[in-house]
């Protein structure tokens, strides 16, 4: 990728954009590709949970783990490629008796301690 970046000559500058507009150098996702990002995680999501209720005899296994790989990743890339829109300090309940404070971004919902 580096190879690319550096780049200079005026011929290839349609690649460099492209290549600078894909998040490979930290440009960010836009929100039509945000809401496609968490379109393909909800249903990665669904997956994982089809797996995992029909493990029996722990047949699923391995592609529960690669699925749950695929959701980590996924996670992360959504959260990289936002530029988030943050809501600081939405309480949320964690059971009857307790809850805390959050930072989510409105965008994404990717959530920060
Ligand atoms: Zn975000």
């Amino acid at each position: 990728m580096a190879s690319f970046q550096s780049q200079e000559s005026t011929d290839n500058s349609q690649f460099v954009k492209h290549v600078s507009l894909s998040g490979l150098t930290g440009g960010y996702a836009n929100e039509q590709a945000i809401q496609a990002y968490r379109s393909i995680l909800s249903t990665m999501e669904e997956k994982l949970i089809m797996l995992q209720l029909n493990n029996i005899n722990n047949v699923h296994d391995i592609p529960i783990s690669r699925t749950q790989n695929l959701i980590n990743d996924m996670k992360q890339i959504i959260k990289n490629d936002c530029q988030h829109s943050y809501v600081e300090n939405d309480y949320i309940d964690i059971s009857p008796d307790t809850g805390r404070c959050i930072t989510y971004c409105e965008k994404c919902f990717s959530t920060f301690d």
